[in-house]
C-alpha cells in the first residue's frame, strides 16, 4: 500500500531548490517545473527543469531524472534515492519513476492543487488526466504538498497563465 510521509526540514531545503529551477524555467519561457534527484548520502546527483517550450511535451524534469537514473545508478542506488519536485509527477513521470525503480517522491505542490488553480483561472485542461502519483504507482512512498512552497509555485503558475498574483 501507499505510504505517505511528512516533509522534513531537509526535504524543504531541496524543495526550495526545485522551486528555484521552476522559476528559472518560467523566466526562460518554459512551464514552471523543476526537480532534483538526491542520493542516499544526501547529494544532489541530477537536477533539471521543464523544457517543453520547443514543442516536445514529454520533456518534464521528472522524466529526465528517471532516464538519467536508469543510465547512471544501479538498482539499489535508485531505490534509495529521493526525487524532489516543485509539482507532483504527472502520470507519465510517475510511471517512468516506477519503471526505473526510484524511491521516495517529495513534491512542493500537488496535481490536485494545480487542477484547482487551473479551474480558478479558467485554464484549458491538458490532454493527460492529472492522476495523483499513488493512482499510477500505488506502492510509492510520497510526501507533499508543502503549504508555504506550494503558494510560491502557485504564483509561478499564475504568471504562466497571465494572472497577476498578489
Ligand atoms: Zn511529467
Amino acid at each position: 500500500m501507499a505510504t505517505s510521509t511528512s516533509i522534513t526540514e531537509t526535504d524543504r531545503t531541496f524543495l526550495a531548490q526545485c522551486v528555484d529551477y521552476a522559476r528559472e524555467a518560467l523566466e526562460a519561457g518554459d512551464e514552471p517545473f523543476g526537480s532534483l534527484l538526491v542520493d542516499e548520502q544526501g547529494q544532489v546527483r541530477f537536477a533539471d527543469r521543464n523544457r517543453v517550450a520547443e514543442g516536445d511535451h514529454t520533456r518534464h524534469p521528472e522524466f529526465a531524472i528517471a532516464r538519467w537514473a536508469a543510465e547512471n545508478l544501479n538498482p539499489s542506488e535508485r531505490a534509495a534515492a529521493t526525487v524532489y519536485t516543485s509539482g507532483e509527477h504527472c502520470p507519465m513521470c510517475s510511471a517512468a519513476h516506477a519503471w526505473v525503480g526510484l524511491g521516495r517522491i517529495v513534491y512542493a505542490s500537488s496535481s490536485r492543487q494545480l487542477m484547482e488553480w487551473h479551474g480558478e483561472w479558467g485554464a484549458e485542461p491538458g490532454p493527460v488526466k492529472p492522476l495523483p502519483i499513488n493512482e499510477v504507482t500505488p506502492g510509492m512512498e510520497v510526501a507533499g504538498p508543502d503549504e508555504e512552497l506550494s503558494t510560491q509555485v502557485k504564483a509561478l503558475h499564475a504568471r504562466l497563465n497571465g494572472i497577476s498574483h498578489n
